[in-house]
């Protein structure tokens, strides 16, 4: 297969300096975004050409855009962080690169080679090198996405399709100290079907579940979990993280069932917690098992786990009947132990055994624009 040659067109005025560094103080997350963004076109017989590394500014849209109204949309979200010798890796970015293609393929959209998704993250960050954010647990968060460029009203997939890359300087989800996330479990509505789209990571979901996070928030929550949509038992995910249930050593998440997204940070945790000597394995969990092994004290903790927001610890949780506490209340020490060890080895304190850093601004790289 082989990757596009990716046209520099770079932003004859990028932001200055001293604006840049002004935000980079503080970035939040995804407010501010870099100079530029790639674009690669897709469509039907011609394939994946053009592909551009553009100024960052406004897509045009026809009022009736595919994406507008039938929702053919995907997309990744995954961070770069500055090591101590300087470089930028990504975290595991094949993973992303495949996912991005599962997800494509569930929602009749085009796969995109991994190969060109890696290129086009590169091009961006080699560009943009300089938004890269070098306080300690900030990064460049990559926002990889796909839709529809096609119009028309008929129920159809379309046959011309915008793969794009943006960037966001972040601090982290939830930055700032480590609060126990307290979780409101919606009982009421679903995020996703067996045979549905949930573990696509696909815009749609997202819009599902916004009344659940409503209820959260009017409930005093900070965020929803997701039951399984048949029995309404079966503890799926929270917000748009991954779970995780820890009794003393042994550490449990919701195994995949096609209606919970698969979570990199999931799959990397597992791993990690494995080599660190604790026993981890992908089970049903239920939630009365969650309230009766709280109230036992069999479960010592709970946490969440995403790109985004990395791994946060679950305080508390409530539901319509009834409400209780995971542990004390507090971050437990396998959720910071875990939290620990995917930090360091992310941002270069820890030796990466595994390859799962990938240097993202090489020198010579194809297409490579001026040095800046
Ligand atoms: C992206 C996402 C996650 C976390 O996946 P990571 O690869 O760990 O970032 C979990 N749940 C949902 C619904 C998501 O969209």
């Amino acid at each position: 297969m082989t990757v596009p040659a990716i046209e520099f067109k770079p932003a004859s005025r990028p932001l200055s300096a001293e604006r840049r560094e002004e935000v980079l103080t503080s970035p939040g997350f995804g407010h501010h975004f870099t100079d530029h963004m790639v674009t690669i076109t897709w469509t039907e017989g011609a394939g994946w050409h053009p592909a551009r590394l553009v100024p960052y500014g406004p897509l045009p849209i026809d009022p009736a855009n595919l994406t507008l109204h039938y929702a053919q949309t995907v997309f990744e979200g995954l961070k770069v962080h500055r090591r101590p010798d300087g470089g930028l890796a990504a975290f595991r970015p094949e993973e992303n690169a495949r996912r991005f293609q599962a997800s494509a393929h569930r929602m009749a959209m085009p796969e995109l080679p991994v190969e060109t998704f890696i290129a086009a993250c590169e091009a961006l960050v080699r560009q943009d090198r300089a938004w890269v954010p070098s306080r300690p647990g900030h990064s460049l968060y990559l926002r990889p996405f796909m839709f529809a460029t096609e119009s028309g009203l008929g129920v159809r997939a379309a046959r011309e399709f915008l793969f794009v890359v943006i960037a966001s300087p972040t601090d982290g989800y939830f930055a700032g100290e480590i609060r126990p996330l307290s979780v409101w479990v919606a009982e009421e509505y679903v995020r996703a079907v067996p045979g549905g789209t949930g573990a696509a990571k696909t815009g749609a979901n997202y819009a599902a579940s916004l009344m659940g996070q409503a209820q959260a928030v009017a409930q005093g929550c900070d965020q929803v979990v997701w039951l399984d949509a048949l029995e309404r038992r079966w503890v799926e995910e929270m917000g748009a993280m991954n779970l995780f249930f820890v009794h003393g050593e042994r550490i449990v998440t919701p195994e995949l069932t096609g209606s919970l997204l698969p979570g990199i940070t999931r799959a990397s945790l597992l791993t990690l917690a494995r080599d660190l000597g604790y026993e981890a394995e992908e089970a049903r969990i239920s939630l009365h098992d969650w309230r009766r092994d709280s109230a036992d004290g069999s479960l010592t903790e709970v946490f969440a786990c995403g790109t985004a927001a990395g791994v946060a610890p679950v305080g508390s949780v409530k539901t319509a009947l009834t409400q209780w506490t995971v542990g004390d209340g507090r971050p437990g020490k396998v959720t910071m132990r875990l939290r620990e060890a995917l930090g360091e080895i992310q941002s270069g304190a820890a030796a990466d055994t595994r390859g799962w850093m990938r240097e993202m601004a090489k020198a010579g790289h194809p297409g490579r624009p001026a040095d800046r």
